[in-house]
């Protein structure tokens, strides 16, 4: 033992609020522990408390010991219970009026003697089914564990408030490990020496030392061991109805009771059966006040239909999670849908919806590159409306406008899936062709000027005719390099040529130096 835990313990044993054991309980304990028990003296003793025997007496004819006959008198209580059962209720009394006058901020007295009487009643109803152990005494012991619990909210009652609200606010931590940091002993301790001190049995003071650790109980005598054993059980036991993980409870209670005491199954079954019963008969006997306590069959219902909500609200959760994430995969795919949309806008011209002047630019550096690659000609037109002017001006912009739109309508269909047609800009259309020859391009442009110039360009109103010039130009950029601006500017010079010659016509480039230019 350490210093400090030797001067915690000094203070608590010297503390003028550590309460004594009554003159009656302490001379009993006394009469019973001695070699040869004097019985009259006991019962001489209990009878003059009159007050302590009516209780004895309403227990001992109560439905908690079950006698056919009527007991009338101590004496006859303790012929047909025996003193050790006498001699436990005399304890449990004494006991359970312990600490009442006190008022505590954050221990709950009530609470610790209600649970403390779920701990006898458990520990009674274990050692029922264990040979060798006598059932009164085990409730004695099972009532009495935690006593050291009640000593510390008495005698330490500052430090102890320290440790219960630190509690409040992490109680995962085990009793025992928060008790030697804040007060530098633990409960098991503190209960044990104040037990020794009352001069309580042995036995008593072995349960409440080992109860939470019962492995290191090191005694010769097996019965306190048993004893020992049974108390930690009913601890474990008592978790089922307060702990709010009642199902893992049970299962450790289980487990430990087959391992530690070699219960079988259907006793263990039957003590979880039955112990609700016996805690609510105890408390009534013993004036504690309780609700009636449930079933354990009914607390691990309940766990479980609370643990199947949760894993509903789980999956509801995920559920909504996932649509979420849906939603916002929608959402992404939307978004670029959207964004290749305008994309594809900015690539469009507004009034003809062909593509534009942009496009164009960047189709042709694509397609010479393609065409070098694979060492095809490409074919570049310039296409520019006849006097166009002029026709805005007869007939307005409007009919202007309709015209180029309806040029687009009626020339695209002749082309390849392949081929562009972009607005070059005003009244100007170009014409990618790849894989087009020479002759190839200039028998196009002249089918486009032919097309257009026999097109009825009809609207509400009126019909109208328009013609068109064009320059080709095709190259082999495989064997002549050649700039997509330079390209441009043939097929330009072959249109002004095209216009020179009197419009309407399609002139190739490479015909200008041998004025051999052919008319539609
Ligand atoms: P040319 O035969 O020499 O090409 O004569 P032109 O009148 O067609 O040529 P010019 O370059 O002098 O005039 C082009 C005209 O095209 C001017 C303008 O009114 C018209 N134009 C250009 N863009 C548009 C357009 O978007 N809508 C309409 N309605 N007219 C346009
Ligand atoms: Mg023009
Ligand atoms: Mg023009």
């Amino acid at each position: 033992m350490s210093r400090v835990l030797n001067r915690t313990l000094q203070n608590i044993l010297s503390s003028a609020d550590l309460p004594t054991l009554p003159v009656v309980a302490s001379k009993v304990l006394e009469l019973t522990t001695q070699e040869e028990v004097e019985v009259a003296e006991v019962i001489h003793l209990i009878s003059q408390d009159i007050a302590l025997s009516t209780k004895i007496l309403k227990v001992a004819n109560s439905a908690f010991y079950n006698f056919p006959q009527q007991i009338g008198s101590v004496q006859q209580a303790v012929s047909l219970l025996g003193i050790n059962a006498v001699r436990s209720l005399v304890l449990s009394f004494t006991f359970l009026s312990m600490g009442e006058e006190n008022t505590f901020k954050y221990f709950d007295l009530n609470g610790f003697w209600r649970l403390s009487l779920v701990r006898a009643a458990a520990a009674r109803l274990i050692s029922q089914y264990v040979g060798e152990v006598d059932p009164e005494e085990l409730f004695t012991q099972g009532l009495l564990q935690n006593i050291g619990q009640l000593i510390f909210a008495l005698t330490l009652p500052e430090r102890y408030d320290t440790l219960l609200e630190e509690l409040e606010i992490d109680n995962t931590r085990p009793d025992e490990s928060l008790e030697e940091e804040y007060l530098g002993l633990a409960h098991t301790v503190s209960g044990a020496e104040v037990a020794r001190c009352w001069c309580l049995p042995q036995s008593i003071v072995d349960a409440i030392r080992y109860h939470h650790a019962p492995a290191q109980y090191e005694g010769a005598d097996c019965r306190n061991s048993s004893a020992v054993k049974i108390v930690y059980l009913s601890e474990m036991l008592a978790r089922i109805f307060q702990s709010n993980m009642p199902i893992e409870a049970q299962e450790e209670f289980e487990e430990d009771a087959r391992k530690m005491l070699g219960l079988p199954s259907e006793e263990i079954g039957h003590i979880l059966k039955i112990i609700n019963k016996k805690v609510t008969k105890s408390a009534q006997f013993f004036g504690v006040e309780m609700e009636p306590v449930r079933s354990v069959t009914e607390i691990i219902q309940e766990a479980n239909i609370r643990l199947s909500l949760l894993h509903l609200s789980y999956e509801e959760m995920n559920r909504e999670l996932q649509q979420a994430k849906n939603s916002l995969e929608e959402l992404t795919a939307e978004l670029t849908e959207k964004n290749h949309q305008l994309e594809q806008l900015a690539n469009i011209d507004g009034l003809t919806e062909i593509h534009n002047h942009r496009y164009f630019q960047t189709f042709l550096r694509t397609e010479l590159r393609r065409a070098k690659e694979n060492n095809l000609p490409l074919t570049l037109l310039l296409a520019d409306i006849d006097h166009f002017k002029q026709f805005n001006d007869r007939y307005g912009h409007q009919t202007g406008d309709f015209i180029l739109k309806e040029l687009c309508r009626a020339v695209l269909p002749m082309l390849r899936d392949y081929d562009l047609m972009a607005r070059y800009g005003g009244e100007e259309f170009t014409f990618v062709l790849p894989d087009t020859s020479a002759d190839g391009s200039l028998a196009v442009a002249q089918k486009i000027c032919r097309l257009v110039a026999e097109h009825p360009f009809s609207n509400d109103s009126a019909c109208y005719q328009v013609t068109l010039s064009i320059g080709a130009t095709t190259i082999f950029p495989a064997e002549t390099a050649i700039s997509a601006n330079e390209c441009i500017d043939q097929a330009d010079r072959a249109l002004y040529e095209a216009k020179n010659r009197g419009r309407n016509q399609a002139i190739s480039f490479h015909n200008l130096s041998r004025t051999n230019w052919l008319r539609m």
